[in-house]
């Protein structure tokens, strides 16, 4: 599998999921943006590291994917550094738990934009490069939160079956056009997305060790009990960029542990 030549941007790649998928690709010799919203030395040392460890081109460009221009721009920007962009991952992810009736607005707000919003927007922004090239891959990551629900993630679970469904709606546009669009529908992954609903969960299970609120709490709904890694998502990427996923479109990609078989 080798992506020599070929851009990619990966929303949210600076931490978790995004900077496995990011590497992943670097690895296989595609020329990678990494993005967060901020715009630090440590955020550009991200971006010079991956370009050094596999000798590729990586660059770190900033944008707000809870703003709908920052989402474009962030488009408009690689096309006009790289040339064009042939594989989108739309990565970028936050959560909040709470009951509905307590939901913070803006809370529900910003969900909704970074996780489900950004992925239209920065999808509008790359079809017509890709129709133009006759090849592209936009991968979402979803999550077993775009198949099934959990009570007090209402923006989530929102916005991952939204993630879904605009899945699916790209790629009926785009059938025959030589650009696919998937999503991966992770389990959980331990990253520190999922660290703070640990220490979460720790203070409101006083007395349960570290070990079994992981095993009865969090992975509840996990059957393998076991988390799924940042490696294995970035693998479900890759195998939706190479060329044996060329008819695979409009589809979900489970990495749950059995979760979503029930
Ligand atoms: P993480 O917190 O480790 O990483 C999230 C990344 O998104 C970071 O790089 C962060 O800087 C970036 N980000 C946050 N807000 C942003 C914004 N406004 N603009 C641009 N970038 C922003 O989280 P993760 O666990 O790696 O999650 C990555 C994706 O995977 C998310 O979409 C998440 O919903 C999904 N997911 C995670 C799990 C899990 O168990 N960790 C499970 C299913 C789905």
């Amino acid at each position: 599998m080798s992506f020599s030549g070929k851009v990619a941007v990966v929303t949210g790649s600076t931490s978790g999921i995004g900077h496995a998928i990011a590497e992943a690709l670097a690895g296989e010799g595609a020329r990678v943006v990494i993005n967060s919203f901020s715009d630090t030395e440590a955020d550009r040392a991200i971006a010079d590291r991956l370009a050094k460890a596999h000798g590729v081109e990586a660059r770190y460009i900033p944008a707000d994917m809870s703003k709908p221009e920052q989402c474009r721009a962030l488009v408009e920007r690689t096309a006009a550094e790289f040339g064009s962009i042939d594989i989108l991952v739309n990565n970028a992810g936050i959560q909040h738990v709470s009951p509905i009736e307590d939901f913070p607005t803006d809370k529900w707000d910003a969900i909704i934009a970074i996780n489900l919003s950004s992925n239209f927007h920065t999808t509008a922004a790359v079809i017509p490069g890709m129709k133009a090239k006759g090849w592209g891959r936009i991968v979402n990551i979803a999550s077993a939160h775009g198949l099934r629900a959990s009570p007090n993630k209402s923006a989530y679970v929102a916005a991952k079956h939204g993630v879904v469904g605009l899945t699916k709606t790209a790629a009926l546009e785009l059938a025959g056009s030589g650009v696919t669009a998937n999503a991966v529908c992770p389990g959980f992954v331990l990253t520190p997305l999922v660290e703070t609903q640990i220490q979460d969960r720790m203070k409101e299970h006083e007395g349960m060790d570290r070990e079994e609120l992981v095993r009865d709490v969090i992975l509840e709904k996990q059957p393998s009990k076991q988390f799924a890694t940042v490696e294995q998502i970035a693998g479900s990427v890759m195998f939706l960029c190479s060329a044996a996923a060329d008819q695979i479109t409009g589809t979900t990609i489970s990495v749950d542990g059995g979760w979503t078989a029930a």
